[in-house]
């Protein structure tokens, strides 16, 4: 065991303490018990001395010899008195009974006038009184109380003392040893715990479920990991967005570059023998190029002022049908060349909402933009925009026939740039979407999405009609 520890110095403290208690208790304890048996043992032979003179005056003051010794035979009888004798007024023994000369000349030793104590052996007390008749003093009459029954009562008292003070150490001592373990060992639990902690370990946690002082520092500490552990998850998913948003950045970007480049090249080297159709061919691809690479810029740049996006969020009336009705109009050169058909429906009765034109049309234009994208050449995308008195509610829904989305991976793609496996042919940055569900729930709606991969995909947009907070 080591000396320097709180556990040692817990033990040594208390038992120090308990040790200087019991000391005390010894010491104090037996000496009261003597005192207060010796006070009784006077008391009670004052009287009896006092009964023994009053029985022997009479015949004291008549010098009748035989009746001082009946009287004195009589009070022998007693247990407690051991001898018992008279003198006169000049200290001649007139009678004894059961005196030794041993009793006589302890007695004599007696510094006490009155001749009152205990014997040198320690077994007797000597208790005297006058004899008195009629005023006058006769003699004395001296008593030997036998005090052997109380010293052996004491002497036992002091070993029960004595075994009760014993047992209070070692039960305290046995108490204390396993108090301070408790305290000392959760200490020690968490110590360990946070030296691991220390080391990068943060699933480590301490254990303690005490509501004590103990337990909640155990708490404090775990739940410190906790916000650590969250804070460096955070900051890890920072970084990894970072990253993929730059490999995002450099990949999306290339391609349509590359397309210029070589588009640029074919003009430069081979313009004296392209026909006038080819020219414009290539005109053609470096503008469509140049259009994949400012939509690309445009969504960067929306998903970096994501965050002022909330702040200038501007509440107008907006006219739902005419927003649908103008993102279809913009997609359809795309859907065109794309050879993908665009189906509307308009719902009876649509009303205004209450929200942000811009950012409602970013919304349907990027999912009627990625509802062409991912379908095959021919396919069919359906477009219906209805208002349900019901609930109070615009359900837009834009249907495709195109690839669709592996099952296990549609909860996913609301997320910054996730994108879905089936889609490595096709260019995208995995941004589009996790802007879109920003919007719709800045007008506090939700976007959810059904799709079957192979068979297409619907997503389904729901804005409640009541006022939004700007
Ligand atoms: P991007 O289209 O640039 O990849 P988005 O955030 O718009 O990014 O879409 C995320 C992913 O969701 C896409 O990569 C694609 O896998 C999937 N996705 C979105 N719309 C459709 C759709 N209409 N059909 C099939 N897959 C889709």
């Amino acid at each position: 065991m080591k000396v320097n520890t709180l556990h040692t110095k817990f033990i040594a403290i208390f038992t120090l303490f308990i040790a200087c208690i019991s000391a005390g208790l010894y010491s104090y304890l037996p000496a009261k018990l003597e005192h207060e048996a010796m006070i009784a043992i006077a008391t009670q032979s004052e009287v009896i001395v006092e009964m023994v003179a009053n029985s022997v005056s009479p015949a004291l003051f008549f010098s009748d010899k035989k009746a001082i010794e009946d009287e004195l035979i009589l009070v022998q009888k007693s247990p407690a008195i051991e001898f018992v004798f008279v003198r006169d007024n000049d200290g001649k023994i007139l009678s004894t009974i059961g005196v030794t000369s041993e009793h006589i000349s302890d007695y004599l030793t007696l510094s006490d006038t009155n001749r009152t104590g205990v014997s040198k052996d320690g077994l007797l007390y000597f208790i005297s009184t006058p004899i008195q008749y009629e005023g006058a003093k006769y003699g004395v009459v001296t008593l030997g109380m036998t005090i052997q029954t109380v010293k052996s009562e004491i002497a036992s008292a002091k070993q029960t003392i004595t075994i009760i003070l014993i047992a209070i150490f070692c039960i305290g001592f046995v108490l204390i040893y396993f108090l301070s373990s408790f305290i000392t060992i959760s200490l020690r639990k968490m110590v360990k715990t946070a030296e691991k902690i220390a080391e990068g370990d943060l699933s480590q946690r301490v254990h303690i479920h005490t509501k004590d002082e103990i337990g909640m520092l155990a708490n404090a500490l775990n739940s410190m990991v906790d916000n650590l552990h969250k804070a460096l998850v955070k900051e890890r998913d920072l970084r990894q967005l970072k990253t993929r948003f730059v490999n995002t950045i450099s990949h999306e970007f290339r391609t349509p570059l590359t397309g210029i480049s070589i588009s640029t090249d074919i003009l430069e080297t081979y313009y004296d023998r392209l026909s006038n159709e080819q020219k414009l061919d290539e005109f053609h691809k470096i503008k469509q190029r140049v259009t994949e690479l400012t939509d690309l810029m445009n969504d960067f740049l929306l998903h970096s002022s994501l965050e002022s996006m909330r702040d200038i969020f501007t509440v107008t009336s907006v006219d739902l049908e005419d927003v649908v009705q103008r993102a279809i109009t913009d997609s359809e050169r795309i859907a065109h060349s794309a050879n993908v058909m665009i189906n509307v429906h308009f719902g009876e009765k649509i009303p205004t909402l209450d929200g942000d034109p811009k950012l409602l049309h970013h919304v349907v234009k990027n999912l009627i933009s990625n509802a062409i994208k991912y379908s095959r050449s021919g396919g069919e995308i359906f477009i219906s925009l209805e208002f349900i008195e019901k609930t109070g509610e615009f359900q837009l829904s834009i249907q495709d026939n195109g690839i669709g989305i592996p099952n296990l991976e549609q909860d996913k793609l609301f997320t910054q740039f996730y994108r879905a496996t089936n889609t490595s042919e096709i260019p995208g940055t995995g941004l589009g979407l996790s802007i879109v569900k920003e919007f719709v729930e800045l007008h506090n709606g939700v976007i959810s999405v059904k799709s079957v991969q192979n068979e297409g995909t619907i997503f389904v947009v729901t804005i409640p009609l009541k006022k939004v907070n700007s």
